[in-house]
């Protein structure tokens, strides 16, 4: 008997050692990314876990990886340890970085990508890079009750086939039921086993409302002036010079810097308080500031984050 026991009686040995051999990239390790993650860890799959942002109270309804323990960790890397707990034998490995498409090269490597992340800028990102690469890739959203899932194969339609640019609610003002999201994130776990297994999945989008029990399917096909389907890829070359972000959850943002010197910063807010710090991050207070020179700030205005970025980090 081992760990793979059950599976192995479903997939066959040489299927659970094929899964043994591959590694996915999940983007956006939050409420659809943990359960994606987890479910792939201990289905054998090696992960590449990519986020930019922090675990507070507010997540720990539908983020299942995570702890009050958690809160104020870095997404990424709490869950890189929560996952190797269970699963010793796969290879984890953690970005805490905002993925951008700067650093985007990283997915290059994997066999698959996981888009788990809350907005659309980012996915189409994914599916431009996915496209271009010939990497496959799941794409997945959840709001309120509902959520949909598609695979996106190199072959096969694109997300830009029949995704406008600006069609979806943003998270700020709505909620969202812990029961979707771990549907839709079981469902992307499922496809992404079925793909690096080879076998075939046609380019349907699921939709399911799981509060008023409604499912339905979509078959997909190819959009003729698909920009990204025609080597038009737009997200790649966009130049992000946005110095300020506001995150999706409210009261949060994001404010680009130089590569800072954590070591004495962190000797500098000491002097004031507690810091706390994972090597890759320090946090003190409302503010936590990573070693890519990104720091998230807990503000109500903009002018705030601002001021609290410049006071205790400074440039
Ligand atoms: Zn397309």
């Amino acid at each position: 008997m081992d760990r793979y026991d059950r599976q192995k009686l479903l997939l066959g040995e040489e299927k659970q050692k094929i899964l043994q051999g591959k590694t996915a990239a999940v983007v956006g390790v939050g409420a659809l990314g943990t359960v994606a993650a987890e479910l792939l860890a201990r289905a054998g799959v090696s992960l590449l876990l990519i986020d930019r942002d922090v675990v507070e109270e507010s997540n720990l309804q539908r983020q299942l990886l995570f702890d009050e323990q958690d809160v104020g960790k870095s997404k990424a890397i709490a869950a890189k340890e929560k996952l190797s707990k269970i699963n010793s034998s796969i290879t984890i490995m953690e970005k805490p970085v905002q993925f951008d498409n700067q650093n985007i090269k990283m997915l290059d490597d994997v066999d698959i990508v996981l888009d788990c992340t809350d907005n659309l800028e980012t996915r189409f990102l994914v599916n431009d890079h996915c496209r271009k690469q010939k990497i496959p890739w799941i794409y997945g959203a959840a709001i309120k009750t509902s959520g949909y899932v598609m695979p996106i194969v190199p072959e096969g339609p694109c997300l830009r086939c029949f995704l406008k640019e600006a069609n979806l609610e943003t998270c700020d003002t709505v909620g969202v039921l812990n029961t979707v999201t771990t549907i839709i994130a079981a469902e992307q776990a499922t496809l992404a086993l079925k793909i690096l297994l080879g076998e075939n999945v046609e380019p349907i989008l699921s939709y399911h409302d799981v509060w008023n029990d409604e499912h339905k399917k979509l078959m997909i096909t190819k959009k003729a002036g698909c920009p990204a389907c025609n080597g038009v890829f737009e997200y790649l070359d966009k130049k992000d010079t946005a110095v300020l972000v506001r995150f999706c959850s409210a009261g949060k943002f994001q404010i680009r810097g130089n590569k800072p010197d954590l070591g004495s910063i962190k000797e500098r807010w000491s002097k004031i308080g507690k810091v706390y710090g994972d090597g890759q991050m320090i946090c003190f207070g409302s503010i936590t500031l990573f070693e890519d020179g990104r720091a998230l700030v807990r503000a109500k205005t903009k002018e705030e984050a601002l001021s609290i970025y410049s006071r205790l980090v400074g440039n």
